[in-house]
């Protein structure tokens, strides 16, 4: 492990970029962050994916083991995936031996392409249902989408799924390393896992958790068993929370986004049970999440994740 040389890079890093969200057109700028010895993270930009990223928007981690690196959600376009190959050639001479990928949303597994390129050997693993769906017609439409909205920079031919499937409780051995897979049903999505480096006191929590960002609930979601599977991580009281959108922290980041899932609900059920419609309500339940107005994603976001509640505590109320 080339600890000093990577330490020089990130201070380089860290001096030579303005803002690390900051990017220039073409260009994979998002330094390396190290968050224990062994463990590093890029933070994409919250923006949604366009010609500019290229598809990158997430949180990618990097986990150095003595079998190899070991990469969590390698981006969402096969010029990720590529790029950040690079960037950990930077960090040490090992070669990618396995990646985890989080969910069956394409801006955490689209890199899968790009790693799969450089290293053919390495092993992909994800949750059954990811797998499924990845592989199912929810693959090819992510990888016609993001080529579409990058305006084709993403640099994508095909879909690369999981190879192998991993369920809650589950530990793969990499190395010295393990790594903890927990899976606590459905929560942003029905596939969703979180991965635990085990000796690190870390817990990458997927989409699970965000740090003061808003992105989709789709069908497959649920905010019941998403603030349920947040309580299950706060439970094990890890010092790195390292979420899959923006940057890694302690518990209060998990507290804060729980806080906000909590108010929605919570304000959706005062409105629903006065008998107003989602669209009548969406006004005021606005006015009560004024806390997290700033987060990048709210404008957009909001309304949806209204109709989802909405529909959420309809089912619940039968
Ligand atoms: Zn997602």
């Amino acid at each position: 492990m080339k600890t000093i040389q990577a330490l020089f890079i990130v201070t380089l890093c860290i001096l030579f970029t303005a803002s690390p969200l900051a990017v220039s057109a073409g260009e994979f700028d998002w330094p390396l962050v190290r968050v224990t010895d062994r463990i590093y993270a890029i933070y994409g930009p919250f923006d949604l994916p366009n010609p500019e990223n290229r598809g990158f928007r997430n949180t990618v981690v990097i986990v150095l083991t003595t079998a190899g690196v070991v990469l969590f959600d390698p981006g969402g376009s096969a010029w990720s995936g590529e790029r950040i190959v690079e960037r950990i050639k930077s960090l040490t001479d090992e070669p990618v031996v396995a990646v985890f990928n989080s969910h069956a949303h394409g801006d955490h597994w689209l890199g899968n392409e790009g790693v799969k390129k450089a290293y053919p050997a390495a092993v992909i693993y994800g949750h059954p249902k990811m797998k499924a769906k990845v592989e199912g017609a929810d693959g090819e439409r992510w990888l016609d989408l993001i080529n579409r909205v990058t305006e084709g920079k993403a640099g994508g031919e095909k879909v690369v799924a999981p190879d192998k499937v991993v369920n809650d409780g589950d530990v793969i051995d990499i190395g010295d390393t393990k790594f903890r897979i927990y899976h606590t049903g459905p929560a942003h999505t029905d596939n969703d896992i979180s991965i635990e480096i085990v000796g690190e006191d870390a817990l990458f929590t997927g989409d699970v958790v965000r740090n003061q960002f808003l992105g989709m609930m789709e069908e497959d979601a649920s905010f019941k068993g998403n603030i349920a599977a947040i309580d299950f991580m706060l439970g094990k009281n890890f010092k790195h929370y390292i979420p899959a959108h923006g940057s890694a922290g302690g518990r209060e980041l998990l507290n804060e986004y729980r806080a906000y899932l909590a108010t929605l609900k919570s304000t959706v059920k005062l409105f629903y049970d006065d008998g107003l419609a989602d669209f009548e309500m969406k006004p005021d339940v606005v006015k009560a999440l004024e806390d997290y107005q700033q987060w990048p994603g709210f404008d957009i976001r909001v309304g949806p994740h209204i109709s989802r509640v909405y529909l959420e505590i309809e089912a619940e109320e039968f």
